[in-house]
């Protein structure tokens, strides 16, 4: 029995997007679930090898008729901002969208996601307002431009836990520099990207951005190894990403891979600790605790250890958990049932390793048939522990004690993972020292998920490969090409009129 009604009657059938227009995909027919419920809201259709075929295809054409890549960058940047503006234009419906398959919270969604999904786009059209080409003029004789050029096809997949906000990033910037994309989103999140690219293609050229929906083992796949994609972004966990580089590699297909974290938040005792606190839970409770930025590993000196986790443990026991479209919720549902259970079973690890489950570790039966969790802690026996190792990926933290900076970063690097680090100190020479040596893409000092545009994001180790952000998404969606012209007729080696 339902105990939360829908965000939004969605349309029954989830299609593909291909050259401007709804594409009806060959392929199986799967359910669409409401989280927050468990109940059937709709369905998608796969979109199979031949459908995949047609987007490319599509894709391709558009690069070499649509007029696109060759557009100056005032009107392209124009386009993109009037991307924004349909984005936010139609925040509503898209928020509702985003809620439905994702489960994430309505009002984290309207004040962080779609922001940010709109932005995405304005920050591009900025981007490419100011970028320029190099000149290399002080050699004799001659001069060479270097210029970037669109690369071609950009094949975009998305993962679940965030779709527009993730997706956009990578729309935004691969248009941006003039490429033609095929977006896949997750096969259990379509909607809000369906009305997304339905949305940007009243506005964009035909074919310029095509979708195409269905599982990653079949839609996926095909659309990574395809001979006419140019380039391939993808962000998801770190053995699918495993999967996609290889098939990348074997057609020499660039690729950016934004894998999975296991982020330590250090505390140390010369934090401002209500601060510290505050960020402990954002970054491991927000977006359910579905984020790949998530602050898993806490941890925390051993000086105010005992007071540090008591207090997590007043809070996290007073968080709302439940319907996704109350104003009060702070964290909703977990995205799948399947996802709950594996979330749930690291309870066993946890008791299997010595562990201590200090709150939660539950499924909220109260809250009806939706994949409700309780917000879950665990004190760690150590940093082997599985749960210290393995990317969990929902609203479960695992603290960690240290006596010593060095014993910090020693805890903090000994993951395979390296995508972002927080460190929470008002003592500049810890900072400084622990920032430094971080084997981490990103490090947040006292301020958490604070995500700036212009720079690089991505991780070290198994959490990525190459970087999104304003220059590294130029390097990526372009080839660079250098042209060099002598400035006077060249005397050079004339063979055959020696003689
Ligand atoms: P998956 O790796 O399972 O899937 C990611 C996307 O890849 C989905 O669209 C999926 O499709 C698709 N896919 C799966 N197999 C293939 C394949 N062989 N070829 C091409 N595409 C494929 O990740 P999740 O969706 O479970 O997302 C969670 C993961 O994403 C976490 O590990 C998280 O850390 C990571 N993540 C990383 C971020 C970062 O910026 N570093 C940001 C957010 C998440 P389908 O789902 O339809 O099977």
């Amino acid at each position: 029995m339902a105990k939360f009604q829908n965000p939004i009657t969605p349309p029954d059938y989830a299609f593909g997007w291909c050259n401007g227009d709804v594409a009806r995909g060959s392929g199986d027919e799967m359910p669409i679930f409401y989280p927050a419920t468990g109940q059937q809201v709709g369905t998608l259709i796969e979109d199979g090898p031949r459908d995949v075929d047609r987007a490319v295809s599509a894709a391709a054409k558009a690069f070499k008729t649509s007029g696109w890549p060759e557009l100056s960058v005032e009107k392209r940047a124009t386009i993109l901002e009037s991307c924004e503006k349909i984005i936010l234009e139609n925040i509503d419906e898209l928020a509702r969208l985003e809620c439905l398959a994702t489960g994430l919270v309505m009002t984290q969604i309207k004040a962080f996601h779609l922001p940010r999904a709109a932005y995405n786009f304005r920050f591009f059209a900025h981007y490419i307002s100011q970028a320029s080409g190099q000149r290399y003029d002080n050699t004799e004789g001659y001069m060479s431009t270097a210029k970037r050029e669109p690369a071609g096809v950009a094949a975009l997949i998305a993962p679940w836990n965030a779709p527009l906000a993730l997706a956009t990033m990578k729309i935004a910037a691969a248009l941006a520099f003039g490429n033609c994309a095929v977006l896949k989103p997750s096969e259990q999140t379509p909607y809000s990207l369906v009305k997304l690219v339905s949305l940007l293609n009243t506005i964009l050229p035909d074919g310029v951005l095509n979708l195409v929906n269905g599982r990653g083992s079949v839609t996926g796949a095909h659309l990574v190894g395809h001979p006419n994609v140019d380039r391939i972004s993808f962000t998801g966990g770190t053995i699918t990403g495993r999967d996609v580089m290889a098939a990348a590699g074997r057609q020499l297909t660039p690729c950016t891979m934004e894998l999975g974290g296991k982020s330590a938040n250090i505390i140390f005792a010369s934090a401002d600790f209500d601060r510290a606190l505050d960020s402990a839970l954002l970054s491991i409770f927000s977006t359910n605790g579905q984020q790949c930025l998530a602050g898993s590993r806490i941890l925390v000196e051993e000086t105010i250890f005992d007071e540090f986790v008591d207090a997590f443990l007043q809070r996290m026991s007073r968080i709302k958990v439940g319907d996704p479209l109350a104003k009060d919720t702070e964290v909703g549902p977990i995205a799948s049932k399947i996802h709950m259970e594996r979330i749930l079973s690291f309870v066993g690890h946890a008791n299997k390793d010595g562990d201590k489950v200090i709150g939660g570790g539950q499924r909220r039966e109260a809250l009806g048939d939706g994949y409700f969790i309780d917000p879950t802690a665990v004190a760690a026996k150590s940093n082997a522990s599985t749960v210290c190792q393995s990317e969990i990926f929902g609203p479960f933290a695992s603290f960690l004690k240290f006596k010593t900076e060095e014993e910090a970063i020693s805890i903090a690097n000994d993951t395979e993972f390296g995508l972002v680090s927080y460190i929470w100190s008002d003592h500049l020479p810890t900072v400084m020292n622990v920032s430094e040596r971080m084997r981490s893409g990103v490090v947040w000092v006292n301020t958490p998920l604070t995500r700036e545009l212009r720079a690089p994001f991505g991780g070290y180790k198994n959490s990525g490969v190459g970087r999104e952000g304003g220059h590294s998404c130029e390097e990526f969606y372009t080839e660079e090409k250098t042209v060099t012209i002598p400035k006077a007729p060249l005397d050079i080696f004339k063979f055959g009129k020696m003689r």
